[in-house]
């Protein structure tokens, strides 16, 4: 169904990537303060401040329900907790830092001498000056995380310790959006909404997926776009479980993590290894940065793991900057508004419009002239590049879709044969159809 009429007929408008940062960057420090777990009002929250930028579906879907191999948790909710030492006075105070508490920390309230506390307190000896992130979602558990400087000084004596938090039949709260294109085929789009105050590793990827849906509304599509936010591993497996059916539709998909630091970027190939989004993806990143890093799958990692789980098998990758838990900022205090950075932000989203071109635009082209070199300045297609700084390239890519149209390969193919970017080539193919010399092969794209 993928005829050249329709790609070239679509406008694919591209967002202004500089704007576009900025913007993700001061949703992301919206977002940043709210206390996110994988269930609890902080989801909610969140959501209610993306969805102020596009009209998403929130879902809830209650405690108990199976979802797969798993059953939805008890809800997590927390008011205020602190630890105060024998003078009554107040040394950790969760209103400072929501990563003071171990993520669903049972209640506590009790008064407990030193040796007794230190079981429960969390640090990192390597950086003393920052707050551990930690969770304990599925142990009943409580715990409070410190800098290591002071957790080592906490002198000898009682300590009360308050937190008053509930864990209780409620819900698992998720967010999903649909930007409808021409066809039902989709391209999923994720990120993970379930950890508390850390800027790359959740607010970069929840605010800059936003963002794009928010600008796909006034764009047509040949494609549908699907955006999931949902709590890492369980709300995969539940946004899975209830939509079985329909993810036949799903023919490209993205995990997207930790996408504001200045480092990679890091692409994850999906389970199959040579799904048109790994393709994409590398063509994209090799073009567009100096030393991207491409991975092999494996079985860790993010919520690519469920997507590519093998009774499911989807073409969904993982696109990060820095690898996740390969940088001192990870999973610490150290993860602020600071680390990451409107330009950062924005060549990100750059990078994911440039694989989306690519999902939308890339067919397989046939030359209708293939006896010999067809008369190119004849046709006005010297003359159009003339004076034009760009236009030496320009021509090399004519030539390059004309010698590889054959029928058989596709624009991406032929970008890659020539190590040109895909839209140059894809500029140069609009230019050739237009002068009649070249149409899309009929059977289309795989
Ligand atoms: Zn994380």
């Amino acid at each position: 169904m993928n005829t050249m009429q329709d790609a070239a007929s679509h406008e694919l408008i591209a967002p202004d990537f500089v704007r576009a940062g900025a913007r993700i960057h001061a949703l992301a420090a919206e977002l940043f303060p709210i206390c996110r777990s994988i269930t609890g009002d902080g989801v909610r929250v969140t959501l209610a401040l993306m969805r102020r930028h596009v009209d998403m579906a929130v879902h809830e879907v209650p405690t108990g329900t199976q979802v797969l191999d798993w059953t939805i948790p008890r809800e997590w909710n927390i008011r205020a907790a602190h630890i105060k030492d024998a003078s009554g006075r107040t040394i950790v105070d969760f209103a400072n830092s929501n990563l003071h508490v171990q993520s669903y920390s049972v209640p506590v309230r009790k008064t407990l001498p030193l040796a007794e506390l230190r079981k429960h307190i969390f640090s990192l000896p390597d950086q003393p000056d920052l707050i551990p992130y930690r969770t304990t979602y599925w142990a009943e558990s409580w715990g409070f995380c410190l800098p290591h400087r002071q957790a080592s000084a906490l002198a000898e004596g009682d300590y009360d310790v308050l937190i008053d938090s509930t864990l209780a039949d409620g819900a698992l709260t998720y967010g999903e959006y649909l930007h409808r294109g021409a066809s039902e085929d989709e391209f999923l789009f994720t990120a993970h909404i379930c950890h508390p105050s850390l800027a790359n590793d959740n607010c970069s990827g929840l605010a800059l997926l936003t963002l794009l849906a928010e600008h796909l509304k006034g764009v047509r599509t040949r494609l549908s776009y699907r955006f999931l936010f949902s709590p890492g591993t369980i709300g995969p497996i539940t946004w899975l479980a209830r939509n079985e059916a329909g993810i036949g539709r799903i023919r490209h998909g993205l995990v997207v993590s930790g996408v504001g630091d200045g480092g990679g970027p890091t692409y994850k190939r999906s389970r199959r290894g040579d799904a048109e989004i790994d393709r994409a993806m590398a063509h994209v990143l090799k073009h567009a940065f100096e030393r991207p890093t491409l991975m092999d799958f494996e079985p860790y990692g993010y919520d690519e793991r469920q997507f590519c789980s093998p009774g499911f098998d989807l073409p969904v990758g993982l696109l990060q900057r820095s690898r996740f838990a390969t940088f001192p900022q990870y999973h610490t205090s150290a993860d602020n508004l600071d680390f990451i950075a409107p330009e950062h932000l924005a060549s990100s989203l750059q990078a994911i419009w440039r694989v989306i071109e690519i999902a939308e635009r890339n067919y397989t082209p046939r030359n209708l002239f293939p006896k010999g070199e067809p008369q190119l300045g004849r046709r006005g297609l010297y003359a159009s590049t003339g004076g034009d700084k760009e236009g030496p390239a320009k021509a090399m890519a004519m030539l390059w879709v004309l010698n590889q149209g054959d029928g058989t390969r596709s624009l991406l193919d032929i970008a890659e044969r020539a190590g040109m970017p895909f839209h140059v080539i894809l500029a140069a193919a609009q230019a050739l159809s237009k002068a009649g010399l070249i149409a899309a092969q009929g059977a289309g794209r795989d």
